[in-house]
């Protein structure tokens, strides 16, 4: 029976355990803390990314190892590498742990991305804000997610790059930093694909997401724009996927405006944008992350009718207003409640659009959550 060792224990993690039991696959989760909530499907090592023993008894028990999690150490990723099979491979992954590096590589492989600057000191910040404008925003190059490590200037004022600085510049030597322009988009969408240790790639349906405060909100597949902006954001990925001799699951966030597309950033694992395929597409994201990790063929990433996810923050809310839908799924990752924390999602699926946003309706009112349906709804009936 294959092993798979997955490093991180969250929701995704959580995910993967329960798409890969039909496969007949077994998992081990390596995270620093006991109670991650992939422990509660497979069994755990617990210990630190970087410590040797832990890495080792995890090394010994697994046939191969993938990520939940894109921010573990490159030197982590290469010592299992040395002694399993792991996909993706480290140099996509610290590629892809790095904004610098990864903007870069957008830029050589002809992908618009905002204008952007490494940020290695206080003068450098002063010099990028006049190069790029404002407003933009300051972030670490490493270690950020959910919009964690991000700053926002709306002026050039000093008062602003020194609280820009205050709030990140003690982070410049461990993280680094860079400074983005900020795109006034109109949509933001992301490709969830995936690609095979033969190559072959596949994408789902372009997926729109809605973000507050930098932490996903909503999504909704089809995403309903243009075709040709679907067709030119897969080419994007795909692009990427080779450029990186990448194998499995990964998110492209983007940024649409004016009809053009602009990269934001690689998650190079399984994402939160891709969760509506669960129940929306025939084969889902953690699945075929499974498939293409172990050289089996892909499954079809085929839709039918429309899908919307909506993340929970802090506290799951009552799961009877998605349950009563005949589309309705419910998704509680037995996490504690906390403050910012993706304790949860649910998806509607519908065979149209039309009946999509009548039940995002029900439910939003239903589970007083209003206005995190009605971005979604608009975009349903436009
Ligand atoms: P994730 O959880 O997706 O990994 P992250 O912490 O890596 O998030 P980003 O994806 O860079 O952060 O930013 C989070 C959100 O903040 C974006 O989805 C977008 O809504 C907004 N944002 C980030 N960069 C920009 C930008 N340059 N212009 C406009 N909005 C931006
Ligand atoms: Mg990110
Ligand atoms: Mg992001």
């Amino acid at each position: 029976m294959t092993s798979i060792g997955i490093l991180g224990g969250g929701q995704l993690a959580r995910m993967m355990a329960l798409a890969g039991a039909p496969l007949g696959l077994r998992f081990l989760v390596l995270d620093s803390v006991a109670d991650a909530c992939a422990g509660q499907f497979a069994p755990m090592v617990v210990g630190d990314y970087t410590d040797e023993a832990a890495l080792a008894e995890f090394a010994s028990r697994i046939d191969i190892a993938t990520f939940d999690f894109e921010n573990v150490p490159a030197q982590s990723a290469q010592w299992l590498t040395d002694r399993v099979p792991v996909f993706p491979n480290p140099r996509a992954l610290a590629l892809t742990q790095d904004r610098l590096a990864e903007k870069t590589l957008f830029r050589e492989l002809g992908i618009p991305v905002p204008e952007f600057a490494d940020v290695a000191d206080r003068a450098a910040l002063t010099a990028a804000v006049k190069t790029i404008g404002v407003p933009c925003i300051l972030k670490t190059r490493r270690l950020g997610y959910d919009g964690k490590g991000q700053f926002r200037l709306r002026d050039d004022r000093p008062e602003t790059l020194d609280a820009a600085w205050a709030a990140l510049g003690a982070q410049a030597d461990r993280t680094g930093l860079i400074l983005e322009a900020f795109v006034p988009f109109e949509a933001e969408a992301s490709v969830v694909a995936v690609r095979g240790r033969d190559g072959e790639f596949r994408a789902w349906p372009l997926t729109r997401n809605w973000h507050v405060d930098g932490v996903l909100s909503a999504s909704l597949a089809p995403a309903m724009f243009p075709a040709d902006i679907e067709t030119l954001a897969v080419a994007h990925a795909r692009t990427l996927a080779e450029a990186l001799d990448y194998v499995g699951v990964f998110a492209l966030e983007l940024f649409v405006r004016d009809g053009k597309l602009m990269a934001n950033e690689i998650a190079p694992r399984v994402h939160n944008s891709g969760h509506w395929t669960i129940e929306g597409a025939e084969t889902s994201q953690f699945q075929n992350h499974l498939r293409a990790i172990l050289g089996l063929p892909l499954g079809s990433t085929r839709m039918v009718g429309h899908a919307s996810m909506l993340n929970w923050i802090g506290a799951l809310p009552d799961a009877k207003p998605v349950l009563a839908e005949a589309g309705g799924h419910w998704h509680d990752y037995g996490k504690e409640s906390r403050a910012g924390r993706k304790v949860g999602h649910a998806t509607l699926r519908e065979d149209s659009a039309q009946a999509l946003a009548d039940a995002l309706q029900r439910v939003g009112v239903a589970m007083r959550r209003e206005e995190q349906v009605a971005p979604v709804i608009e975009a349903l009936k436009r």
